[in-house]
């Protein structure tokens, strides 16, 4: 029987699960992930700043799964392309006639020196879950150190993630003051980013907006600062230097690292794919979600890797595999951008959608499309139930 493999249980990876289960193919289907969860990396900032539990935003990747998918419970270490073997490492490997490989994405430090060791990345539970400790750790220390730096902050990158991390960290300061008795007012968030602008995907009035609010919430912007080094509670840049106890590290991610260790044709562990997501030379194999770089045929560059972009290409890697399984031509992957949306706290946000017309949102009303989103996305990925659990 035809073996298709599908690499990760994130967004990509779970959707192809579920798109080739309801098409009924005519194969054995296996799921390999590394955590016998599934995460909503769209909001693990949340469960950084303490405003999300992890159990709201996980769910049971097997409770969700369609009947008769087998899920591998393991993580992967390389894949022998030639063979067409999945290595593991348990030790044990998968054959495959397919592969899907959605193994997400990895902090990327640009290699700047001590990133690794003296910040934190956001980019799986444990790491959103470590930064919540050490934040917590340092502002309760306070009050016997009265060392400033333990209410310093420093947020390195102003992307969606960091601005969406410090809207929950405004929002949730003021209880953590009364928790943890330290002044409010001598706190100090300090955002550090290489561009003159933050927010480079918003409409430029939006991005303005999203600035000047969390400035209204005791953020400290810096553009045009490149970040040189981080060195123990201080971040450099050419100019000047941050000193804080906190630094969240956010500037951008890339592709897995199996990817560079399976001997890919890669540029930062993400792989240019042929129109139809396939590998180049390999019509069997598929790369979707954050390993892949599928190019705009408009702009002639790659899509963003975004968590919508990576359930719509789930759907159209599926739709292949059927096609090719059956003899027919596949189709190439499209996609019309519906919005996007970006909350600071759950009180405020900034949204540019597209949906009957062009819409700009900011403020309070944004916070509910935010929520709309999220309980699409879960919904997608495990139907009624996943969306329940992730709540
Ligand atoms: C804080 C934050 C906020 C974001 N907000 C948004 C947003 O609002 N909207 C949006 O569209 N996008 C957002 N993104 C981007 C989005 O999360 C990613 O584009 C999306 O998760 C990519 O999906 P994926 O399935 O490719 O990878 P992932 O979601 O990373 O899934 C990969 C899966 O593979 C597993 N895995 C990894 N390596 C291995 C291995 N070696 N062996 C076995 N399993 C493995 C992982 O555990 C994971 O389950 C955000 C990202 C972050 C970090």
């Amino acid at each position: 029987m035809t073996k298709i493999v599908i690499l990760g249980g994130g967004y990509a990876g779970l959707r192809t699960v579920r798109q080739l289960a309801a098409a009924k193919v005519d194969a054995e289907l296996v799921l390999v992930n590394q955590n016998s969860y599934h995460y909503q990396s769209t909001q693990l900032h949340q469960v950084a700043a303490g405003t999300k539990e992890v159990a709201d935003i996980t769910f049971d990747i097997q409770g969700v799964l369609p009947r008769g998918v087998k899920f591998v419970l393991d993580r992967v270490t390389t894949i022998d392309r030639e063979q067409h073997r999945v290595l593991l490492a348990s030790g044990s490997e998968l054959s495959y006639d397919y592969l899907v490989n959605a193994l997400g994405f990895e902090s990327e430090s640009f290699g700047i020196p001590g990133v690794e060791e003296n910040s934190l990345p956001l980019v799986d539970i444990p790491t959103a879950l470590r930064a919540k400790e050490e934040l917590e750790n340092h502002l309760a220390r306070y009050q016997y150190s009265h060392d400033e730096n333990d209410l310093a902050i420093a947020v390195c990158g102003a992307g969606f993630t960091s601005i969406e991390y410090m809207g929950e960290l405004a929002y949730r300061l003021p209880k953590l003051s009364k928790q943890y008795h330290f002044p409010l007012d001598k706190v100090k968030i300090s955002c550090i980013e290489a561009a003159d602008k933050i927010l480079p995907m918003f409409e430029p009035d939006l991005a303005v907006w999203a600035r000047q609010y969390l400035m209204d919430h005791g953020v400290t912007f810096y553009t045009s600062t490149s970040i040189t080094a981080i060195e123990p509670g201080k971040v450099i840049s050419k100019d000047s230097s941050f000193n804080a106890n906190t630094i969240i590290w956010a500037t951008g991610v890339k592709g897995s690292k199996v990817i560079a260790d399976s001997g890919y044709d890669q540029k930062r562990n993400r792989v240019i794919v042929e129109e139809d997501l396939s590998v180049k030379g390999n019509p069997c194999e598929f790369l979707i979600g954050d390993v892949c770089a599928a190019m705009d045929p408009n702009t002639h560059r790659p899509y963003p890797t975004t968590a919508q972009i990576s359930v719509v290409q789930a759907d159209c890697a599926a739709r292949n595999i059927e096609a090719r399984m059956q003899g027919r031509p596949g189709i190439p992957f499209t996609y019309t951008s519906t919005g996007t949306v970006c909350s600071l706290g759950p009180l405020a946000g900034v949204a540019q959608i597209n949906f009957l017309g062009h819409w700009k949102l900011k403020g309070m009303k944004v916070g509910l499309v935010k929520k709309i989103t999220s309980d699409r996305s879960a919904f997608e990925l495990g139907g009624v139930k996943a969306m329940l659990e992730s709540n």
